[in-house]
């Protein structure tokens, strides 16, 4: 059953009615405590996570990465932060890592290159100087 309240204008609500009533969640002045509630709840949930968490934030390293994640880990068991900072840390300890994935890459392709005598000017300047026949 749709919540009977109406807006000024005689439009519906059309949100679902309360089981065993005939307003909705947001009309029912029943409801209207346990809403105040919820909001505080909430207002109190994001002041939480504005509390230090204890948690040392390092990806300079993959070794500070794992020591990042390993304290999200030990903060989130303990009650210091919540989900969704532990997901925050999540994130940036994913980023940085494929960062550093990159970076390793870029310079293992660099050593290959100057192990093989290759370089961008090499290839462009000197092919044809190398050519005897
Ligand atoms: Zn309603």
């Amino acid at each position: 059953m749709k919540c009977i309240w109406m807006t000024t204008e005689g439009l519906p609500c059309d949100s679902d009615a309360l089981s065993g009533k005939e307003l909705c969640w947001f009309h029912d002045p029943e409801i209207e405590e346990s809403r105040r509630e919820a909001r505080s709840r909430g207002g109190r949930a994001s002041r939480a996570s504005m509390k230090p968490a204890g948690i040392v934030f390092d990806v300079k390293s993959v070794e500070g990465i794992l020591a990042t994640l390993q304290g999200v880990g030990v903060a989130l068991s303990d009650g210091r932060c919540d989900r969704s900072i532990a997901n925050t840390f999540g994130i940036l300890c994913k980023n940085a890592a494929e960062t550093h994935k990159i970076v390793a890459f870029t310079k293992r392709l660099e050593r290959v290159e100057r192990r093989l005598g290759l370089n961008k000017n090499a290839l462009d300047d000197t092919e044809d100087d190398d050519y005897d026949g």
